[in-house]
């Protein structure tokens, strides 16, 4: 199976290009909703439990689900914990993802991942889009969607890599600075690209 990459910096456009691919016909898998699963409890990879053994039973919800957001002040200005958590589910989350991919069916399948890149996913996908953006309009466009301050952006975008980094990378760009329709037909042509390769 061909896969193609499709990363971008926080409010880019992954999700509204992924969505024209979507409507194209082309299977998506999502990093985030992957990573999302494996710490369900019924997801069977075991992580909640050690996740509990190691934090405590009050990292958990009442309802036996885990508490994301006290899951992540305890290891945001911590950076052992936050090792060993990475350390954790960085493979059960690739090893989810590897196989959702491979058991696609089509001319190919994407891999939408915010921090492709920074979690060194490059390997396991044959090329690589980029939805780009100036960080202006990166920034705008995410302030108005997580209804969050400059600050709280800007702070996200200084954990992700650089556009430059990103554009370094990339085996094609989708250029976000215009209208959603731009996009679409930006993503229209690329799908044809790669089915002539896939
Ligand atoms: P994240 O990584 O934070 O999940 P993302 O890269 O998936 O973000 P989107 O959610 O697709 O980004 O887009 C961010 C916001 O910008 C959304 O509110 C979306 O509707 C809007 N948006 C995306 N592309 C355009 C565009 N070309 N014109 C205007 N608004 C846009």
């Amino acid at each position: 199976m061909f896969i193609l990459g499709l990363t971008g910096g926080i409010g880019s456009g992954k999700s509204a290009a992924s969505g024209v691919f979507k409507t194209l016909g082309v299977p998506v898998v999502d990093a985030d909703v992957v990573a999302r699963e494996v710490v369900m409890p019924t997801s069977g990879s075991g992580a909640l439990a050690q996740i509990t053994m190691h934090f405590g039973q009050d990292i958990l919800l009442p309802d036996g689900q885990l508490d994301r957001v006290k899951l992540r002040k305890k290891i945001f200005a911590d950076a052992t914990e936050k090792q060993w958590l990475n350390n954790l589910l960085h493979p059960l989350i690739r090893q989810s993802l590897l196989s959702q991919l491979h058991s696609c069916q089509g001319d190919y399948a994407i891999l939408e991942a915010p921090l492709l890149i920074e979690n060194d996913l490059l390997s396991y996908i044959d090329k690589l889009v980029v939805v780009d953006v100036p960080e202006d309009i990166q920034l705008k466009r995410a302030m108005v969607r997580d209804h969050n301050s400059k600050a709280q952006i800007e702070s996200i975008m200084a954990a992700q890599v650089s556009r430059a980094q990103r554009l370094k990378v990339a085996d094609y760009v989708l250029d976000n600075s215009a209208d959603l329709n731009a996009l679409a037909q930006q993503v229209k042509a690329l799908h044809q690209d790669i089915l002539s390769q896939a």
